[in-house]
């Protein structure tokens, strides 16, 4: 063992698989053998393994200017082109964006805007957050405290009462109903949920509520229809914002440019990164509505800089990278491909599994998936401790496909934006395998 601390591993955890190179959507370790990178990395190598477009256009900027600090106003070229071109895409009207370089820092950034800005217009009072289970939004000390994943907030004494976090329901219907309970009535109490808990919090005292559009490292929940409607008539009713965290779902993932899109959020933040560059270099944005911007310039003399800041925020290579990234989006229309592979691959899941004996729900939407194993498919029982999870990814690893166990006993699948419907047909082989040869 080399002496790393691997993320996401207890101090007993050995070496797991050691990758040395990739090509399109395969990857290749040391040994050389073959893999389908399913989970495009980890939701985010969405233009595979060999785009030199990409690889180019980071080299350029490397060998022209390598670094600046944007601190203060100092500035670069391809930060200017970036946020105009990503004012053209997002569903903000006339947004602004903080640059960073993960997603966990992205929403960091919103919780300090948020509080700048409510401070800002004599609201300081307007501070709490609403997350829901299940909900993941990083590790950063703000960031991991709005992430609802037990493992998460274990053994770090998160800070939710400080820092105002509410929890909300999450919106899966599976896992969630009540007995009989239809989607609707599932819709509708989970709803009156968060009202009572809002009102009984005081709306005054909550600045906005984050929600990921479809759900990444909780297992892939695509909440029902309506859900979002209705969710968004009351934060709107009560002066919340909507905050969505597009870290996974931008970019062409749910088969639209956005999450946001594809399940009918008007969103008045935002947070992206992974697919904004690909992964070929670290990037993300926090987004906010021209409005807002408009009020805290007002103000901004009397409160003070907005004391947040990377070294390395709007990094110029991360620029290039984005900027090539999303050209190719859409030169090669890419989203409109992932829409159309992504139908194909839903429906072959569906079609092989939803009358597998240890798959309860095959859900997702464009080309991100999960399948829900259970131990009783009439049930829905799940087996103990994520063993079907961790058992059914070591199978598909043995099989040449890389997915990911998430959520205990779900099996993620999120490949590069890039697949084809033939690979989309290897994956599946692989898959059907792996599940069958893993009971
Ligand atoms: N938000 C969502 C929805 C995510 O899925 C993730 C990571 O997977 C993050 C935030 C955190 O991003 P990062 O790991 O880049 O900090």
């Amino acid at each position: 063992m080399a002496p790393v601390i691997y993320p996401y591993t207890n101090f007993t955890a050995v070496e797991q698989l050691c990758l040395e190179r990739g090509e399109g959507i395969y990857v290749y370790d040391t040994d050389g053998n073959k893999y389908i990178e399913g989970m495009a990395g980890l939701w985010c190598t969405s233009l595979g393994y060999s785009n030199t477009e990409v690889v180019d256009a980071i080299t350029e900027q490397l060998n022209t200017l390598p670094f600046t600090h944007t601190f203060g106003g100092k500035t670069h070229e391809p930060i200017k082109q970036l946020a105009d071109k990503l004012r053209d895409m997002v569903p903000v009207e006339d947004a602004y964006f903080f640059f960073g370089n993960s997603g966990s820092d992205a929403n960091d950034t919103h919780y300090k805007m948020l509080r700048y800005y409510f401070n800002a217009i004599g609201k300081p009072e307007k501070r709490k957050i609403i997350t829901r289970e299940r909900g993941y939004h990083g590790v950063t000390v703000a960031a991991g405290s709005l992430t609802s994943l037990p493992g998460n907030l274990a053994h770090f004494d998160a800070p939710v009462e400080a820092l105002g976090v509410l929890r909300a329901d999450a919106p899966h219907y599976f896992t969630g109903r009540q007995g009989n309970e239809t989607e609707a009535q599932f819709v509708d109490r989970i709803i009156n949920n968060l009202e009572e808990q809002i009102v009984a919090e005081d709306p005054d005292t909550i600045a906005a509520m984050i929600v990921e559009p479809i759900t990444g490292a909780s297992g892939v929940i695509v909440p029902p229809e309506g859900y979002y409607e209705k969710l968004q008539a009351v934060l709107r009713k009560h002066n919340i914002l909507v905050w969505a965290d597009e870290v996974i779902t931008g970019f062409g993932r749910t088969g639209n440019d956005f999450g946001c899109t594809t399940m009918g959020i008007k969103p008045d933040l935002m947070s992206f990164a992974k697919q904004l560059s690909s992964a070929y270099f670290p990037i993300s944005a926090a987004v906010i509505p021209g409005w807002m911007y408009e009020a805290m310039i007002e103000q901004t003399n009397q409160i003070g800089v907005f004391g947040q800041g990377y070294t390395y925020t709007g990094h110029p290579a991360a620029c290039a990278a984005a900027l090539k990234t999303l050209e190719i989006y859409e030169r090669d229309n890419l989203f409109v491909h992932a829409a159309n592979v992504g139908d194909y691959l839903q429906a072959q899941l569906r079609e092989a599994f939803t009358d597998h004996p240890l798959v309860g729900e095959v859900r997702g939407k464009g080309l991100i998936a999960a399948l829900e194993l259970v131990s009783n498919k009439t049930t829905g029982a799940s087996f103990d401790g994520g063993l079907a999870g961790a058992t059914s990814q070591k199978f598909c690893q043995d099989n040449g496909l890389i997915l990911r166990a998430v959520a205990g006993n779900a099996l993620a699948l999120c490949p590069p934006l890039i697949i084809t419907r033939d690979e989309v047909d290897e994956l599946m082989d692989k898959l059907k395998a792996a599940i069958d040869s893993a009971y």
